[in-house]
């Protein structure tokens, strides 16, 4: 989709560290990492946001969830643990339209979340 910032990635119109890449997801390190392993994985179809994924997609997040623990265990994170987050709209502070989880570990972290 025009404009979105991760859809250029996807394109390789923008750079970005990518982790693991197939033919319907990628992923990549986020730019302003919230803790010392953060990685953004996305649909290569671009899918504005938990809301508009079409039902008859839904299991597509469960191979984004299966790719986020190998990933999690390659960085060395799976047993001291991480945090898997999807914002999704307004309140939730999400910033990009484009679906996207966050995988967040190497530290500590406070519940509840801000
Ligand atoms: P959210 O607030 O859930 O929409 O998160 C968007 C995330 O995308 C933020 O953590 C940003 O740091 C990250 N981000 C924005 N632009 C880029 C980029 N060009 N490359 C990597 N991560 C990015
Ligand atoms: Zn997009």
């Amino acid at each position: 989709m025009e404009g979105c910032i991760f859809c250029r990635i996807i394109n390789k119109d923008i750079a970005a560290r990518i982790v693991y890449e197939n033919d319907e997801i990628l992923a990549f390190e986020d730019i302003n990492p919230k803790a010392p392993v953060h990685i953004l994985i996305i649909p290569k179809e671009h899918i504005a946001s938990l809301e508009d994924l079409p039902k008859n997609r839904e299991s597509l997040l469960g191979r984004i969830l299966g790719k986020a623990r190998v990933i999690a265990a390659e960085r060395g994170i799976a047993k001291s643990g991480y945090r898997i987050v999807l914002n999704t709209g307004p309140d939730s502070g999400q910033d990009v339209s484009h679906i996207h989880f966050h995988l967040l570990g190497g530290r500590g972290m406070v519940w509840p979340p801000g």
